[in-house]
């Protein structure tokens, strides 16, 4: 297929229970755990030319449980590790925002919180991504809600909350595969692309 003249397609990706071990509020750089097989699927996307893109909510900081300074502190370790394997993240997207947060500033109902559109069309915008030929891989439903909202495809892994996930699916809303990690999200779409 001839990628000529087509806007980059891109991986959204959810980062607890995706990318990273699923710990809870994530407070601190040194609870951060990749996947074993997390750097590989990174590294697979950036030699394949599709980009990627990390979309996560973090209501924590609208809670009041950490700052936006702490989850940036947390991407910029996520990225050396990543480093450390020869793959990168193309960029790092976070909503910081809850309806029913403690925190002013944050505390709002936004339409940057997954499965809301506001982060890829943040991409579209920065990057120049074409949501219709991407996707987005995620452990909840609002990850593949993500993906039905934008036209791209969407992938539920099973790691973090995904193998309860995939037992209640929402009515109406089906993914575009189930598979057991990352580097399954990552073997699919390769696939596809080809
Ligand atoms: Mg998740
Ligand atoms: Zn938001």
């Amino acid at each position: 297929m001839s990628e000529a003249g087509l806007r980059p397609r891109a991986v959204f990706l959810d980062r607890d229970g995706t990318l990273i071990e699923e710990v809870g509020y994530l407070d601190r750089p040194e609870r951060v755990a990749l996947y074993p097989w997390s750097t590989d699927a990174i590294r697979a996307f950036n030699r394949a030319g599709v980009r990627v893109v990390l979309v996560t909510n973090q209501s924590g900081i609208a809670r009041g449980f950490f700052t936006e300074e702490v989850v940036r502190t947390v991407h910029d370790h996520l990225a050396e590790l990543l480093a450390a394997g020869r793959a990168h993240i193309d960029a790092y997207y976070y909503c910081p925002h809850h309806p029913d947060g403690k925190i002013a500033e944050y505390a709002r109902k936004c339409d940057c919180r997954k499965p809301g559109p506001g982060l890829v069309e943040r991409a579209e915008r920065e990057l120049g991504i074409d949501p219709g030929r991407s996707f987005a891989v995620g452990d909840r439903w609002l990850d593949i809600g993500l993906a039905r909202a934008v036209g791209a495809r969407g992938i539920l892994v099973r790691t973090g909350y995904g193998v309860t996930e995939e037992g209640r699916p929402p009515e109406g809303l089906a993914a575009d595969a189930v598979v057991d990690n990352l580097i399954g999200a990552a073997s699919w779409i390769l696939k596809e692309l080809c």
